[in-house]
């Protein structure tokens, strides 16, 4: 072996198989280093990666002359030891390119911050205020669906809008731009201490257990399973306290949309001192400077959504994941990682306890608190006797369904509620998972059914949002089903966001009979403003609100009480404490029950708790459940608060098939074009792990598909599914990295690998 100090190792955030070699110039030699962002040539391009071996052997096949790297890239950057071997764990278990998770858990990307000298512009909180031509309108509108929060120079937004410079520069004038630098938050400033209650009995128990292993020193993982509003946070902020108090750091996730300024303040409130937040909608520019701030130790804790877990805090003592069930921890992209599952890894190799806590665990977490892998802890009521909230099941259906579409869906015991709390000056918080007016377009005669040409995703019916204004009066005496005009409404998929004109006459038989079925927030919204005119009713889904800052705008309007009526998809379902809420309604209680997926039941329980959560945090609390499937056990269950009977029932069902959490999965999405290319090469892959199944040392998993996957087609892809499925998932992965070393796939195919898949669609 031939060593110099000369090359370093550089991998890419390609699927590559293993890093690549540069030289490293005399005058970078004392910059590099492991953790370091690069910038090197590959082939006629440049490219950014990490160095992630320094100095490194010349590689085996070294004939060819090695390139130099060409310069460090956000200088002072550089992922630090501990998450760089967490990050290998991630590359192996996820079976993705170390680039790949390194560029995850960089927490920046690759990134280049020069790239940031431009002025960088966003769109102002309150753009929709200004006054606009039509045309500026409609490229503000198209900037706030595509930018969200995110800043980028003006040149790049006239290309994202195909807007000319000069319109670009009217909407600065007007205020609708903002400088990125002018919409950075005001210079910190810590909230007043709180008063730290005593503890009762529950959580001091349990307080106590996960105390006593991390005073040890011992890797723990305590699943704190409580009610919502049973004073879970106020044990982490315990946990915290003692670990703070020995000089170590403490590290919370949380699902991303409850990352409010209500939570954050909570526990600046509690330790008077700066709080980390990371989110994805940062800039770039505010991850880096929190990257560092953390690193050094100067912010000591991190509150923040999935990728927090990689978080470079130093002296880790504590981690917490709040609403552990919650799906948003697993990412949907490479690297198909479970934030959760991470942070266990992460905890294990510390030697410090980890918290998941939540009112409905996952049935994986669940399963192992019952084999005695993680320590099961309740907290069975809430404090300061509030008792749950009352839950009522309302039918729909014949008569109901009959009497009451033209007012959005509102059963009558439903509206009289909605009243009741309008007239005592209490909030009502709306649940219904389904955004857009109605859910789809069908021709009577035919039975057609609008499709998205990409996707094999029904489209969704939107009205423009103008003619919601307008003296439309024709339309509060529709009655459903019903013809839409034309020109008020559009049909958008809500995969690929593509927008198609809406029409009257059904493409396959001709006939005049399209109707729109089904029911969204939208149609929702407009059916409360008939029933409750001049109520201030607030609307949050995805075409209301963009992105994080709108969703706190939307969250203040909340708090203040100013919304009398919420209503919305689960953007609301979650982390919410609103002391004024003393009604919810779930419009629809039945909407994800059809997802074919073997999780539907599961997330569609869990999500009714969660709702039925918000509902009498300070007072009383009613909640009403409209469904078609009175009887069924995930809505009869949740309206019982009975977690534990619904998963004995789910897991009848989970054993007949071993699906997760009786036994792991691993699932394997090919997609190509050419749909008979995709079922031959799914077809091979197939056989290839059935042969290598037979041999000794890979026995055990079983293979199971190919079949089309429940979405057939998506982005013009045709999608085939294999499954692998095992005891443990070490096997199943041995197993498919031996098939992919024999499978040779025409480079049109794309594999995608998900260990632990979250769904199966
Ligand atoms: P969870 O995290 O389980 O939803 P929280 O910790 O937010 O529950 O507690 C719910 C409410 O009860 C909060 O307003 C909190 O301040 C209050 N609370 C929590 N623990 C106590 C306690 N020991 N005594 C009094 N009030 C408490
Ligand atoms: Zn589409």
């Amino acid at each position: 072996m031939n060593s110099t100090p000369r090359i370093a190792a550089v991998a890419l955030n390609r699927p590559f198989d293993g890093p690549l070699s540069y030289t490293v110039p005399d005058a970078l030699a004392n910059e590099i280093m492991v953790g370091r962002l690069v910038e090197v040539p590959l082939g006629p391009q440049k490219e950014i990666g990490c160095v992630v071996e320094y100095p490194a052997t010349i590689p085996e096949h070294g004939n060819f002359r090695l390139r130099p790297i060409v310069r460090v890239v956000s200088p002072g950057y550089v992922i630090d030891r501990e998450i760089f071997e967490l990050t290998r764990w991630v590359a192996e278990y996820y079976m993705c390119s170390l680039g790949e998770a390194l560029a995850v858990s960089s927490m920046i990307g690759f990134s280049d911050l020069a790239w940031k000298a431009r002025a960088q512009y966003r769109l102002a909180n309150d753009w929709r205020s200004a006054e606009l031509t039509k045309r500026q309108r409609e490229v503000a509108t198209l900037l706030s669906e595509t930018l969200f929060a995110e800043s980028r120079p003006l040149p790049v937004l006239a290309k994202i809008a195909n807007a000319t410079a000069a319109l670009l520069k009217k909407l600065v004038d007007a205020k609708v731009l903002e400088l990125e630098a002018e919409a950075l938050p005001a210079p910190f400033a810590l909230p007043p201490p709180d008063v730290m209650p005593e503890l009762f009995e529950e959580q001091r128990a349990a307080l106590q257990v996960i105390e006593a292993s991390r005073v040890r020193g011992d890797f723990g993982v305590f699943l704190l399973h409580g009610v919502t509003g049973s004073g879970k946070t106020e044990v982490y902020l315990r946990l915290i306290d003692a670990a703070l108090k020995e000089g170590r750091t403490a590290l919370c996730l949380v699902p991303e949309i409850a990352l409010t300024p209500q939570t954050v303040e909570r526990f600046e409130r509690r330790f008077q001192q700066e709080v980390g937040v990371f989110h994805s909608q940062l800039s770039r520019r505010e991850k880096i400077l929190l990257h560092e701030k953390i690193r050094r130790g100067v912010i000591r804790i991190v509150i923040g959504a999935r990728s927090a877990v990689f978080s470079p805090l130093p002296k880790l003592g504590v981690i917490i994941i709040d609403e552990e069930h919650d799906s948003s921890y697993k990412q949907g992209e490479t690297p198909r990682y479970h934030a959760r599952d991470v942070a266990i890894m992460r905890a294990s190799r510390l030697k410090i306890p980890i918290v998941l806590g939540s009112a409905t665990p996952s049935f994986e977490s669940f399963d192992n608190a019952l084999k005695g892998k993680f320590t099961h802890l309740k907290l069975t009521t809430r404090p300061a006797g509030l008792r749950m909230p009352d839950v009522r099941i309302v039918p729909m259906g014949g008569a109901t369904v009959t009497a009451t579409p033209e007012a959005g869906m509102l059963s009558p015991q439903l509206r009289d509620a909605i009243a009741d709390r309008l007239a005592k000056g209490e909030q009502s918080l709306l649940f219904l998972n389904r955004r857009g007016f109605s859910n789809f377009l069908m021709c009577q005669s035919c039975k057609w059914v609008a499709r998205c040409p990409n996707d094999d995703i029904v489209l969704t019916i939107h009205r423009k949002s103008q003619a919601r204004s307008g003296g439309d009066s024709e339309w509060q005496l529709d009655i459903f089903p019903r013809p839409l005009p034309t020109d008020e409404a559009f049909l958008k998929c809500h995969f690929c966001g593509q927008r198609h004109v809406y029409i009257r006459s059904c493409p396959k038989c001709g006939e005049e009979a399209l109707v729109a079925l089904g029911t969204g927030t939208q149609r929702v919204e407009e059916g409360l403003h008939r029933a409750f005119p001049g109520a201030n009713i607030l609307r949050l889904d995805q075409d209301t609100i963009g992105g994080r800052r709108a969703f706190i705008a939307a969250w203040q309007k909340m708090l203040s009480g100013e919304a009398q009526i919420i209503l919305g998809t689960q953007m609301i379902a979650k982390g919410l404490h609103l002391e004024r809420v003393t009604l919810v309604g779930v419009i629809l209680a039945d909407v994800g029950l059809f997802i074919p997926d073997f999780r539907a039941e599961e997330r569609t329980f869990s999500l009714l708790m969660q709702v039925a959560g918000r509902a009498g945090r300070a007072n009383m609390g009613e909640v009403l459940l409209q469904t078609y499937l009175p009887h069924h056990p995930a809505i009869q269950l949740a309206s019982q608060h009975n977690y534990e009977a619904f998963f004995d029932a789910e897991m009848k069902r989970r054993r007949k098939v071993r699906f997760p959490p009786v036994e792991r999965l691993i699932a394997l999405t090919l997609s190509d074009e050419n749909l008979p290319r995709v079922q031959n090469e799914a077809r091979a892959l197939a056989s290839i792990l059935r042969r290598l199944e037979n041999r000794d040392d890979l026995h055990g998993p079983a293979v199971l598909g190919p079949q089309a996957a429940p979405i057939e087609k998506l982005a013009a892809r045709h999608r085939q599914r294999i499954l692998i499925r095992g005891k443990q998932a070490a096997p199943g992965a041995r197993l498919l990295r031996a098939a992919l070393a024999e499978w040779k796939a025409p480079s049109s195919l794309n594999l995608a690998i998900d260990v632990d898949p979250q769904d199966l669609l």
